[in-house]
């Protein structure tokens, strides 16, 4: 069920086996949660299953309730942040995926501006991610 490893490697494979850095807020056997590099706003985690599927009808029935699990328990740490936020799923490239290793979005939103709208969305500067690593409460790796 999906779970041909990749032919090129992937970089949230990477990352869930500890070879690529990333910011994590929270791990468990089967999912992994980090900052993403490039956040719509402060705290954009990415809630990704270690193992290699492109989408979410590729987990098997065994693997939905530990992955909603991982999810709520990152949406539980963002409330330490905010209690809005989008939680987002991007499905195939018309759908605006770009990383096609199956992975939610949870986007804190904040009473400053909508930051889907024409306001630009910046890189994570170097060392940002410590902190807001920190306030989410999540392990403190790279
Ligand atoms: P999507 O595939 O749903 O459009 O989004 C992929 C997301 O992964 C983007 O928001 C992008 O900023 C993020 N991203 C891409 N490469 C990396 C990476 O190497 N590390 C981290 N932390 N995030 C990444
Ligand atoms: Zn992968």
């Amino acid at each position: 069920m999906g779970s041909a490893a990749p032919a090129a490697p992937c970089i949230f494979c990477e990352i869930g086996a500890r070879r690529a850095p990333a910011y994590v807020v929270y791990e468990d056997a089967t999912t992994i949660a980090f900052l993403d590099i490039f956040p719509f706003t402060r705290g954009h985690l990415l809630v990704v299953p270690k193992r290699h599927v492109d989408r979410l009808v590729d987990l098997a029935p065994s693997e939905y309730a530990g992955y909603m699990g991982a999810l709520a328990q990152s949406c539980r740490q963002v409330e330490r942040l905010t209690k809005d936020y989008n939680i987002g799923l991007n499905q195939g490239k018309l759908a605006g995926q770009i990383v096609f290793h199956l992975h939610f979005h949870v986007i804190p939103r904040y009473d400053d501006g909508n930051p889907f709208g024409p306001s630009p969305r910046r890189p994570l500067a170097e060392g940002e991610g410590v902190g807001v690593v920190r306030d989410l409460g999540g392990p403190l790796r790279r």
